[in-house]
């Protein structure tokens, strides 16, 4: 996986995980939809099956089932029981007939060969009766004779009385009632219809008795569970095609999305290539301006390539100075040895000359050590010795001990036993420096004051002369190396390293240097160490 690139990682991850969440979202949309219409499936079982039972009654004393009654419908088969569960009529296939314990109003689950089922029974005890009673010159006819396991009375005796002139609607609803095994004080009569022509006679008769006086029926509905899987065998199908094609379009978008997202990141890289194979850092790598995360990094880039130029540049200008300050002392020594061997030069020539000489070399001596010295600062080389110590008295020694020349005069104001934890020789080479500029920068017979004070957690220590100055637009340049303001280059000591050394030893104490200076006037140079806690 490391090999692989930022484009590819991305539209593998973003792809399996629209895969993941597809298929998560699929598997509950079906399980849901499964479950939905598994309850409509049973709700269409019990409706069917109560349904049903508004189909079957006793009519003419006889077991009724009338058309309507759904044997099957809408996959859910439809039989009817007698009391002891024997088999009456029905739409199941006979190798679906089941003899499962019955039971009223519930759904039971049930699982034959391969097949799961769902079962639901109705039971239906009759109390309301429909006779016909059908009588032709005063004889009654029969008809509706028999319908398969009715266990109704036989309805043959009042087929043989004869009523000379006719029957009337009380006697038609007591030989109804009297049929059906009721009583009058047992029924309500509803209807009772009595159309007649010629000598023909056609009672309706309708009754609901208090009590069922027929054995009941049931009515069981079975329908197959996997009618849903059915309907949804076909939705999964459909799914393993368009899974395909969903993680074909997450991956392309997937892939089009990294690509676009990473072309920032290979504009950089192209441009850093560009910079390092051409060693050009002055170049700067394009970005959009935007305030994303891609601009961000590309300014930083641009920060550290700034920084590097500078820091380059610098060394070039550090390395071309350094040449510089030795080259005018070689000359020097290389003009002095060449006049002390000429011809024309006596003995005196030549000891002015070696006179000169030594003194060339003693200056490239204080170069290369001040030189040593800094690069060994900045470098970290140097093996420093941090301890406690009483800034004070190293202070107060320092600027007792100090050659001052010029009639300047130093006073020194230095709170008592300010302890540091810092490098001896170091600040003792930092205060000097101060002081030696004082000196070599101060006006004949003037002052320096110098003042080390604590202020809460800072140790600020204060060295001011009453000297040349420096101009305000040079301020910000002492501290480089090798600078030399224009109105101390008369001076001839000084290579322009000391404040560049002040400021490394403030920065290696995390402390900072700053200078204060009116032109003319004289200046103040400021350094202030933090206490850690
Ligand atoms: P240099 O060896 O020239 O003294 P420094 O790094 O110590 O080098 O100082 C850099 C420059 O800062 C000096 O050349 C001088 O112009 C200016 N400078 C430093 N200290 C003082 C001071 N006390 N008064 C006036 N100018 C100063």
């Amino acid at each position: 996986m490391k090999n692989i690139s930022f484009k590819a990682k991305t539209t593998i991850w973003i792809t399996l995980l629209i895969s993941v969440v597809c298929a998560i979202s699929i598997a509950s949309i079906l399980l849901m939809s499964r479950r939905v219409a598994n309850s409509e499936i049973k709700q269409t079982l019990i409706s069917t099956v109560e349904g049903n039972l508004d189909e079957i009654e006793y009519k003419n004393g006889i077991l009724e089932i009338e058309s309507d009654f759904a044997f099957y419908s809408d996959g859910i088969y439809c039989d009817v029981y007698n009391d002891n569960f024997e088999y009456i009529n029905g739409g199941t296939p006979q190798s679906l007939i089941d003899y499962t314990e019955f039971s009223s109003g519930e759904i039971k689950e049930h699982s034959r060969g391969n097949g799961e089922y769902y079962i639901y029974d109705a039971y239906l005890d009759f109390r309301k009766y429909e006779y016909e009673i059908d009588v032709f010159s005063g004889q009654i006819i029969q008809y509706d004779a028999d319908v398969a396991g009715s266990d109704a009375p036989a309805a043959g005796e009042y087929f043989v009385t004869r009523f000379e002139n006719g029957i009337d609607t009380e006697t038609a609803i007591d030989i109804a009632l009297n049929h059906a095994g009721a009583t009058r004080e047992n029924s309500t009569i509803i209807t009772a219809e009595i159309p007649s022509y010629e000598n023909r006679q056609v009672f309706k008769i309708e009754f609901i008795c208090t009590e069922p006086l027929n054995g009941g029926v049931w009515v069981r509905g079975i329908v197959p569970a996997n009618t849903a899987d059915g309907a949804f065998g076909a939705v999964n199908k459909a799914v393993v095609y368009v899974i395909p094609v969903f993680i074909i379009i997450a991956a392309l978008g997937a892939y089009l999305l990294s690509k676009r997202t990473i072309r920032p990141v290979e504009n950089i890289t192209r441009s850093a290539k560009e910079i390092s194979s051409g060693s050009d850092l002055s170049k700067r790598i394009e970005a959009d301006g935007g305030s994303n995360e891609i601009s961000a990094l590309a300014e930083t880039f641009n920060g550290m390539l700034s920084r590097l130029q500078n820091s380059f540049e610098s060394e070039k200008q550090f390395t071309s100075d350094a040449s510089h300050e030795l080259r005018t002392p070689l000359a020097v020594i290389k003009a002095e040895c060449e006049y002390a061997l000429s011809q024309n030069a006596d003995s005196e020539d030549k000891e002015e000359a070696l006179v000169s000489i030594n003194e060339q070399s003693d200056k490239m001596t204080a170069l290369v050590n001040a030189l040593l010295s800094l690069t060994r600062t900045e470098q970290g080389t140097e093996r420093f010795n941090f301890e406690k110590t009483n800034m004070s008295e190293l202070v107060e020694g320092i600027c007792s001990s100090f050659t001052l020349s010029k009639g300047i005069k130093l006073q020194s104001s230095v709170e008592k036993d300010i302890f540091f934890n810092m490098d001896i020789s170091l600040i003792s080479r930092l205060l000097e420096n101060l002081l030696s500029n004082a000196v070599r920068y101060g006006r004949e017979n003037g002052y320096i004051n110098v003042i080390l004070k604590r202020d809460r957690d800072k140790i600020i220590l204060t060295v001011e002369d009453n000297g040349i100055g420096i101009k305000e637009e040079e301020l910000p340049k002492i501290w480089g190396r090798f600078y030399r303001a224009d109105s101390s280059r008369s001076s001839s000591d000084g290579f322009g390293l000391g404040l560049a050394l002040v400021e490394r030893i403030a920065a290696l104490h995390g402390g900072r240097a700053e200078a204060q200076s009116e032109f003319g006037k004289g200046s103040k140079f400021i350094i202030t160490f933090f206490e850690k806690v």
